[in-house]
């Protein structure tokens, strides 16, 4: 498996720092599925120097980011056919207040992630909870220290689908309905919201209980409401199928759940793309057979 790797400074400066975080608690998963990690210079630099991976071959170079290093993780997100190159996703840890991770390549390797629909991970408990998830789908036994990640009996999980998306957010609900309704509370955005609570009464949910809480439209504001919730750590889980072929009116709003979900970076996951989701929800079920909680 091969994956981009970046780290916004403010996550790589001391030994304390997020990529360290990251890398310390899911080093052993790395080397088990022997993840080629294709880091940006200075990323890259960072780790060497820190040592947390040792001498670990899959540990692979790029420019710094001012010579084009995240223009070429983009690129090959998409794949480059002449050479072959190309990566399976990127774990891009974001800084929120980091200019950089607003340029046009850091939004273009979101963006070409969920087309592509390869994971875009830019939190701490993201990247773990990857991690963690591809090793129990390649059979290793499950992590005791991604225990709490797994506890959805004690989470809230957001969903929220663009318009596009609605249909492929209610199949993957069809699908996965029991996985979803571990969680302790559900929350959406208002038009996902009524579909998902509309799928759950069709399937027997009481008629007078909500399945999902709704929060407004998200062009109304519900994206910020939930952005609130992430900032309090009362939401710990965001399945955001976004349409990224369209231009979105509340764009300012999409980013800025997507920053809430960075500032607190240990204790926000956020999924992009159905693909990604699925993967997640097999791991779930597979998890809690080999380690009920
Ligand atoms: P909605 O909001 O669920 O109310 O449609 C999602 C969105 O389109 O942002």
């Amino acid at each position: 498996m091969r994956i981009g790797l970046a780290a916004n400074q403010a996550h790589h400066s001391h030994a304390e720092s997020a990529l360290f975080r990251w890398l310390r608690a899911s080093q052993q998963g790395i080397r088990e599925l022997d993840i080629r990690l294709h880091a940006v210079g200075r990323t890259y630099d960072a780790i060497v120097r820190d040592g947390v991976l040792g001498d670990y071959a899959g540990l692979l170079r790029y420019p710094y980011g001012r010579e084009g290093g995240l223009m070429k993780l983009v690129a090959e997100i998409v794949g480059l056919p002449e050479s072959g190159r190309a990566l399976d996703g990127a774990v891009y840890l974001m800084h929120p207040v980091d200019p950089s991770s607003i340029f046009p390549e850091a939004i273009a390797l979101k963006r070409q992630c969920v087309i592509h629909q390869k994971p875009f991970i830019s939190t701490v408990a993201s990247a773990r909870d990857w991690v963690e998830l591809e090793r129990i789908l390649a059979g290793f036994a499950p992590d005791p220290g991604a225990d709490a990640l797994h506890a959805l009996e004690h989470q809230t999980l957001a969903l929220i689908a663009h318009d596009a998306m609605k249909p492929q957010m209610v199949a993957y609900a069809a699908e996965h309905f029991d996985v979803l309704s571990r969680f302790a509370q559900r929350i959406a955005t208002g038009t996902t919201g009524q579909r998902l609570n509309e799928l759950a009464w069709s399937r027997g949910w009481p008629q007078e209980q909500d399945w999902v809480q709704r929060y407004q439209s998200g062009p109304m504001g519900g994206d910020a409401q939930i952005a609130d919730l992430v900032l309090e750590r009362r939401c710990q889980r965001a399945l955001f199928f976004e349409d990224p072929h369209v231009a979105r009116q509340h764009e300012a709003d999409i980013q800025l759940l997507e920053r809430a979900v960075t500032t607190v970076t240990d204790d926000a996951v956020c999924m992009t793309s159905p693909a990604v989701a699925r993967r997640w929800a097999e791991a779930v079920r597979r998890r809690a057979e080999l380690r009920p909680c």
